[in-house]
């Protein structure tokens, strides 16, 4: 994932990133970032370098979803991992650490993917009935 100029690799696929805000009761929010009333990022395809630009692995391009066309307040909740509502609740503490690392290419290799995914999955009330049904 690339934001803020900087590209991540997060600890899970896109739509099963939660929110880490607290919520009630010392609960975590655990609401997806990605929602349906949210500006979606695009799939792209990159070289496969580092950020800091000094070692390219030659010829290989690898599959970011780029949140950088996104503005600046939503690359932000992001990186911050919030909700859309926590987002603008900044006071709620946060429970968790944000799940971001920063991607390097060499150590994540396994990571990188040469290819578009086929489709962006995205959180649906419908949904439920086919997750049921996945590992
Ligand atoms: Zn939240």
């Amino acid at each position: 994932m690339q934001l803020l100029y900087v590209r991540y690799l997060a600890a899970r696929p896109l739509d099963e990133i939660r929110c880490v805000a607290q919520a009630r009761q010392r609960h975590r929010c655990g609401n997806p970032l990605l929602t349906p009333d949210t500006p979606t990022g695009t799939w792209v395809l990159v070289p496969a370098t580092r950020t800091c630009g000094q070692l390219a692995l030659p010829a290989e391009v690898m599959a970011v979803y780029d949140l950088s066309g996104l503005p600046y307040t939503e690359q932000f909740r992001w990186r911050s991992q919030r909700c859309p509502w926590h987002a603008a609740e900044p006071s709620a503490a946060d429970l968790a650490v944000a799940d971001w690392e920063v991607f390097d290419p060499l150590i994540h290799h396994e990571h990188i993917h040469s290819r578009l995914p086929s489709l962006i999955r995205r959180p649906r009330p419908t949904d439920t009935a086919r997750k049921a049904g996945r590992p």
